[in-house]
């Protein structure tokens, strides 16, 4: 004998339950026991539309409706038209004696648990019955049997006990005596011994399976679902999540308790004492192993089996002096609560012994609280305990294994890698069992922490960075394509997976949860809505994704205003835009130091020589005890063009204006040609050398006419270009008359900077620097008198989007 549960989305429409049906016709054993759920949707459905009416809300009537048409429908749809006028009437009939009960709690306005029993059984008892009737005309040998005749509880409506003694022999003598092969019966449901229908609690229905297969002793239970069996964690939070092919009793209690829904928690008890195994499978995906569970074979392997969570919790502390020593108080405490039939999900107590928590239903909150308060009246009046709170919309997150106790060190990972991604844990708890160790966390980081554990525990430590990429021109552009080409690698290589969640330019914005494809960004892109910066942050931030990081490929002040708010709620932040490393001291300061309060990585590298590595060599020569002498440089690429190629064959302005068709200039080419640009450069590198310095302390020496600074447009620029030539080929001249070159120099040195042209002899280091390239020397108390030296390419989208990508890489090894 077998008992197969086919839960409410295994049954939910005609087509669905043709599946079914082939997998019962498929079964091997002489006796099959099928217990059905509510055809899915249907028991929420008679629980709102029972609350309408009690409420007086004529409205109910449409729910009503409603709930006729599923059944009239999938009769319709299952059943051969010469069989269906007897279903249809049976089922007809029991439809308006469920009007009338819902008519009755419609006028007294009022709904007792008993009546609402009542109601909700219909929709275990019409599920049952048309699937039996549809069996039976597909030629099963196949009869149908209500549940409450067998399944015997007590009155507490609701989530009534079962009364396993007459439960058992009822079954063992009718499921003996039955002739047929098939029989079909509605879980969930039950009757009192004063003949009231009751319900087992919502999910009810695997109960009533176990507690079949456990009195008939069957060989298997079986749970048909919508997923292929029990998963690391809930598959719809955790994309990565994967079926677990075998797990312990006590693995699958605990993590059902914990929240994994596909099972319900007290489902394994009656099949555990009786070793009778479990498998939950996929009725839209038979085929598929599923998970199997049985006793622990103690097999060793994964220590964390499975990580589950519950939401909706709340917690409430007890605390104050009078606690210490005073034996009974959390005796009290839990005989309150259980009295008033609030069930405790999670217990902490801190070592002091000054406080315990308890994690209860955010629903039972309210009552928790003031029954407490009222329990411990006397002891709060003398100031030995505090009134008690509650602190609601919290979850339970818990990491479950039958091997977790034997090894260590998991609890210290799981908090380590929860607090890396800022996820606040307001309690922790470990059972006595140590085959869970959980944690109260806020509900609204459910999924983050969800998918950082799993992420830790079951994904070959593969990281994933989300990616949310503002300013997709030149520079950008090259970026995606680098991501795309890079991403196998990386997995292969790196263990990163890097995942593009949103893209957005000056005009529109795109967002994938599941990541935008790399092939198509830009189709995706120009189909976006409109471009809202503050928008764009919202949604970051409400996707709440671990490892998230903001990419702003522009050269926007407004962007870079944001970067605040970005890292302050633990989102990194990479950029190539140089406006606030550069701005105000305090600006760029702050923006560090939210870096390291929140965790958030804030990484620059590309505001100084494009993709070579400056910033981080520096930084790196500094974290390992090396102070900075002096910085010299060549650090404008449009600089180093114009000086190496500019002669007395040619004229300043023809060359200038041929950088700025090759793009080697800003648009506005005064920015390179005035060194502001270099002073940027040379400040942030001052600045990350561990100086408080502002930009206007730097000296910049012009080699441009007062004239040609003054100009406000590119137009009146270039002519003013024109009109100095004399001057500019002088300036040539008195450097090639020396045998030197002329190039532009930032230099730093005890705590002062300057920008500005210099003669450079031959041998220098700078002497040979070749068309747009870029140099630095760093002098240091290591390297004090060979400089360390940088030098290559210094501009370009294609190495600027390169050294992006290395910041992007830096975080995932962070
Ligand atoms: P049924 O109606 O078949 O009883 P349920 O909705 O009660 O199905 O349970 C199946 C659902 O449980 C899945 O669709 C999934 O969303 C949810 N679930 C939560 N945690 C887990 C988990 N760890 N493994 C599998 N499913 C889970
Ligand atoms: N139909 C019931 C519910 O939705 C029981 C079940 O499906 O297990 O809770
Ligand atoms: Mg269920």
């Amino acid at each position: 004998m077998k008992v197969l549960k086919f839960g409410g989305t295994s049954v939910a429409n005609a087509k669905n339950i043709a599946l079914v049906k082939n997998i019962v016709a498929n079964s091997q054993v002489n006796k099959n026991i099928v217990v059905v759920s509510a055809l899915g949707g249907v028991t929420d459905l008679l629980l709102s539309t029972a609350t309408l009416a009690s409420a007086q809300d004529n409205t109910y009537k449409n729910s009503l409706k409603e709930i006729e048409e599923r059944h009239l429908i999938t009769i319709k749809e299952l059943i051969p038209v010469l069989q269906q006028s007897k279903v249809l009437s049976k089922v007809k009939s029991e439809l308006n004696t469920l009007e009338t009960l819902l008519e009755g709690a419609y006028l007294i306005g009022e709904i007792t648990p008993k009546l609402s029993d009542k109601i909700v059984s219909y929709g275990e008892l019409l599920s049952s019955y048309i699937i039996s009737e549809y069996f039976i005309a597909e030629q099963l040998n196949c009869s149908y049997k209500d549940s409450r005749e067998l399944i015997k509880t007590n009155s507490n409506f609701g989530k009534a006990i079962v009364d396993f003694a007459t439960t058992n022999s009822n079954c063992k003598e009718f499921f003996t005596a039955v002739p047929e092969q098939v029989i079909v019966m509605g879980g969930f449901i039950a009757s009192s011994t004063s003949g009231d229908s009751t319900t087992l609690g919502r999910g009810g229905s695997d109960y009533t399976a176990a507690i079949i297969a456990s009195a008939i002793d069957a060989e298997l239970l079986e749970i048909w679902t919508d997923v292929s069996g029990m998963y690391t964690a809930n598959p719809r939070i955790v994309k990565q999540a994967m079926p677990i092919p075998h797990i312990s009793y006590e693995e699958a209690m605990e993590l059902s308790h914990f929240g994994a829904k596909v099972l319900y928690p007290p489902t394994i008890q009656p099949v555990l004492s009786k070793g009778i195994s479990i498998v939950i499978k996929n009725t839209f995906d038979a085929e598929n192993e599923g998970t199997l569970i049985t006793k622990n074979k103690n097999e060793l392997g994964k220590t964390v089996r499975g990580i589950s969570h519950v939401e909706h919790i709340a917690l409430l502390s007890l605390e104050g002096p009078g606690m210490v020593g005073i034996p009974g108080i959390s005796k009290r405490f839990f005989e309150v609560l259980s009295q008033a039939n609030i069930s405790v999900v999670l217990i902490t107590q801190a070592s002091s012994e000054h406080s315990i928590c308890v994690g209860v239903s955010d629903n039972d909150a309210i009552k928790a609280v003031q029954i407490v308060n009222e329990a411990f009246e006397y002891e709060i009046s003398l100031g030995k305990i505090k009134p008690v709170i509650a602190e609601e919309d919290l979850a339970i997150i818990a990491l479950v294994g039958d091997n977790m106790k034997r090894h260590q060190g998991l609890s210290g990972k799981m908090f380590s890698t929860l607090g890396k991604n800022n996820v606040n844990i307001r309690a922790i708890a470990q059972g006595a069992s140590e085959r869970n160790i959980s944690a109260v966390i806020v509900k609204d980081d459910v999924k983050k922490a969800l998918n950082t554990l799993h992420e830790e525990f079951f994904e070959d430590n593969t990281k994933q960075l989300n990616l949310f990429v503002m300013g997709v021109g030149n520079v950008g552009t090259k970026f995606l394509n680098q991501i795309q080409q890079q991403r196998k690698f990386l997995k292969e290589n790196l263990k990163l997976n890097i995942r593009v969640i949103g893209i957005s330019n000056s005009r529109t914005m795109v967002f994938d949860e599941d990541g935008i494809s790399l092939k198509s960004w830009d189709e995706k892109l120009k189909a976006g809505e409109k471009t809202d910066k503050q928008k764009f942050f919202e949604n970051i931030q409400k996707l709440n994704y671990r490892n998230s990081i903001f990419v702003d490929n522009t050269a926007s002040a407004e962007v870079s205003e944001t970067y605040a708010s970005y890292l302050k709620n633990s989102i990194s932040v990479v950029t190539c835009n140089k406006i606030a490393c550069s701005s105000e001291y305090n600006n760029y300061k702050n923006l560090k130091d939210l870096a390291r309060k929140y965790n958030a990585p804030f990484l620059f590298e590309t505001n100084v020589g494009a993709g070579l590595p400056i910033i981080d060599t520096l930084k790196n020569l500094i974290a390992s005890g090396d102070k900075i002498l002096k910085i010299q440089a060549v650090l404008s690429g449009s600089l180093n063009f114009l000086f190496n190629n500019f002669n007395d064959q040619s004229t300043f302005h023809d060359i200038v204006k041929q950088a700025q068709e090759q793009g080697y200039t800003e648009p506005d080419p005064k920015i390179d040609l005035s060194g502001i640009d270099v002073m940027r450069k040379i400040l942030i590198l001052a600045r990350e050398s561990g100086n408080k310095i502002d930009i206007e302390e730097i000296t910049n020496t012009p080699f441009l006419p007062e004239e040609s600074l003054a100009t406000t447009n590119n137009e009146d620029f270039f002519a003013s270009l024109i009109k100095y030539e004399a001057d500019f080929q002088k300036m040539f001249k008195e450097a090639n008359d020396t045998g030197s070159k002329l190039k532009y120099v930032a230099q730093y040195e005890d705590g002062k900077a300057s920008v500005g042209l210099q003669h450079i002899p031959k041998g220098h280091d700078f002497y040979n620097l070749e068309g747009s390239d870029n140099i630095v020397l760093f002098y240091t108390e290591r390297y004090p008198n060979q400089p360390m030296i940088i030098k290559g390419a210094g501009a370009g989208a294609e190495v600027t989007a390169s050294g992006i990508f290395a910041d992007i890489i830096r975080i995932g090894n962070f």
